[in-house]
């Protein structure tokens, strides 16, 4: 039976930097990744972005080249899925039945994107944008397609939004609830994104639930919605979020309910066996102490960073304050902090001009900004997020007095 050190399971963004991390603190052990994609680590956001557009190459888009995890005694074993995990033995079983010995687990296994459940979920031309594959396989289907149907207006659905547009298709985003981004940002963020969207001839439909997906030929070819309205459809994008991929962990005990939970050192409830990255919920101080999965690269990055660290011996870091970014056409939004449980926005700057902040508290304090287009307010935001700082509302709003020294 093969042993190792150190098994990652998943060669993501999380996967990859614990074992970066791990090499940079002179770890010695031996470091196996597994991940079920055919390809090395690479980066996901330009997936909904410019690769989506055609604009990067995927080489572009790898996290190292191929040649530093052989450099780096990092053995990657890609194709392949962990199917089974037995925490008392410290084996993990892959898909094709091989049996792997750990010293140590570690959980980086993301999520899938999630389906549409609807009746006509599994006909073609419908499509998902979690992976590589994904990707390639929706772009290989355009040439041809007149209509586009993204459902679900979080960002990844607005960002595939912008990208049809981009490449000359018609485009019409459906939204369950009454805004775009109403999950995630304040309602003058919505709205901002709306209009931008309807001005570059995006359909927008608030408010609306699909009720089943109608073909022609065994392909898509309209969206039915519950209100008997009918969006023509070549093809159907669906962002509708992810299902953490810790099914493998939770069957073995460990706990969690949106994915898994860990501590503050990324350890889950089973012994030797941490979880990283999109799967895994931590209680974080800027969401109130509140259990929360955080989906980003920051994220991913961090707590990699966690892990390296414990599992050298090296006290923890200090907690970095989360941050995401979005691109959709000209507008580079950048966020700073969790805007869960705010009680008041500030809107600073107007909107119009196209560059703009909504800033949130909770009891007077900095909790997070949405920074359009405003590179200054999400520098200076993050100091006063990170301080959970009180500020003026009024003072907050000014645009001509810079965030920075804003605390009261
Ligand atoms: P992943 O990168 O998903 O890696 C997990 C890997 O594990 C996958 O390859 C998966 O196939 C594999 N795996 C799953 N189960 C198993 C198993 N049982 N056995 C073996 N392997 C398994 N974040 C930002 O901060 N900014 C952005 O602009 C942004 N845009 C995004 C756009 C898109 C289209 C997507 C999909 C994500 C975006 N994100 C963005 C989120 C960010 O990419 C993720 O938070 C980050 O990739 C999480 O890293 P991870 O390692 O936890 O998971």
């Amino acid at each position: 039976m093969r042993r190792s050190d150190i098994i990652i399971v998943g060669a993501g963004h999380a996967g990859a930097q614990v074992a970066v991390g791990l090499r940079q603190r002179n770890f010695a052990g031996s470091i196996l990744m597994v991940g079920e994609e055919a390809d090395p680590p690479y980066e996901r956001p330009p997936l909904s972005k410019d690769y989506l557009a055609g604009e990067k190459v995927f080489d572009r888009l790898l996290l190292r080249p191929p040649a530093f995890w052989v450099e780096r005694r990092v053995e990657l074993s890609l194709g392949a899925r962990i199917l089974a995990v037995d925490p008392v033995r410290h084996q993990v079983t892959a898909d094709n039945g091989e049996v792997l010995e750990y010293g140590t687990l570690i959980w980086a296994a993301g999520g899938h994107a999630r389906r549409l459940s609807c009746p006509g979920h599994d006909l073609s031309g419908i499509h998902t944008i979690r992976t590589r594959t994904d990707v390639d396989r929706l772009r290989a289907g355009l040439p041809g397609v007149e209509n586009v149907v993204v459902i679900g207006g979080g960002y990844i659905g607005l960002e595939a939004a912008a990208a049809m547009v981009k490449a000359g298709k018609q485009v019409t985003l459906l939204e369950a609830q009454d805004r775009v981004l109403s999950r995630v940002a304040g309602e003058p963020l919505s709205r901002f994104y709306e209009s931008e969207h309807r001005a570059r001839g995006v359909k927008l439909r608030l408010g609306v639930a699909v009720a089943a997906l109608r073909d022609r030929d065994g392909r898509v070819s309209a969206v039915e919605l519950a209100d008997g309205t009918v969006a023509q459809a070549d093809m159907v994008i669906a962002g509708i979020g992810i299902t953490p991929a810790v099914g493998p962990l939770t069957a073995a005990g460990a706990l969690g309910s949106d994915g898994v939970s860990v501590d503050a050192l990324c350890r889950t409830s089973l012994p030797d066996i941490h979880a990283i990255g999109d799967c895994a919920a931590q209680a974080t101080p800027f969401a109130g102490g509140a259990c929360v999965r955080i989906e980003s690269v920051q994220n991913a990055m961090e707590q990699a960073a966690i892990v390296a660290r414990h599992l050298m011996g090296e006290p923890p870091a200090h907690v970095g304050v989360p941050t995401f970014w979005s691109n959709q056409y000209d507008l580079r939004l950048q966020t700073v902090g969790l805007c869960l449980g705010h009680d008041h926005m500030v809107v600073r700057g107007e909107p119009a001009t196209r560059s703009f902040s909504v800033i949130y508290l909770r009891e007077g304090r900095v909790i997070a900004l949405d920074c359009v287009n405003a590179m200054r307010d999400f520098v200076q935001g993050k100091v006063l997020v990170n301080a959970r700082v009180m500020a003026s509302p009024g003072r907050l709003a000014d645009a001509g007095i810079p965030l920075k020294g804003l605390e009261m």
